[in-house]
């Protein structure tokens, strides 16, 4: 089996972004990282490749661009809840309360914003945007919070 395998940190697969995790003894205070997606894309060659990598780059940064710089908010959010007047957001967790600008939120399809469900969001968002040829049997994707830190999501592929 072959792979090929894109590293956020050195082709600008990166964003920054705020979030916080209710309950969560130091993350549930609004804070931000710096992000970087890895890909690796596993399969049988065919006319010697496994699949083009700049589809899934230019996928991806559109959603990585769309994310940068503002507050990630779970869609889903477990113990958050958010309403929406005129152009703002505000959000309640625990006993606090804050008020977002709607320009500034990216509403993530998750239930935490942790950097392991990060990952299967990014995953499915290659998985829905990509056509990806049948010889790929498996991708991975990670999602580091800083240098040296990933949760990394893998996906078997008929
Ligand atoms: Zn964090």
């Amino acid at each position: 089996m072959m792979y090929i395998f894109i590293s956020g940190w050195e082709t600008n697969l990166k964003f920054s972004a705020a979030h916080f995790i209710p309950y969560h003894s130091k993350c549930r205070r609004l804070h931000g990282h710096d992000y970087a997606i890895d890909i690796k894309i596993s399969g049988e060659t065919v006319n010697g490749m496994v699949m083009d990598f700049v589809v899934i780059k230019k996928e991806l940064r559109k959603i990585l661009e769309s994310m940068d710089h503002k507050l990630i908010l779970p869609l889903q959010g477990k113990d958050i809840t958010y309403t929406k007047n005129d152009d703002s957001y505000r959000i309640k967790y625990e006993n606090h309360e804050m008020v977002i600008p709607e320009e500034f939120v990216f509403i993530c399809d998750v239930q935490h914003t942790s950097s392991e469900e990060l990952a299967k969001y990014m995953a499915g968002i290659i998985r829905k945007n990509v056509d990806i040829p049948p010889n790929v049997s498996k991708i991975e994707v990670s999602v580091y919070e800083g240098p040296g830190q990933k949760a990394t999501w893998e996906e078997e592929l008929n």
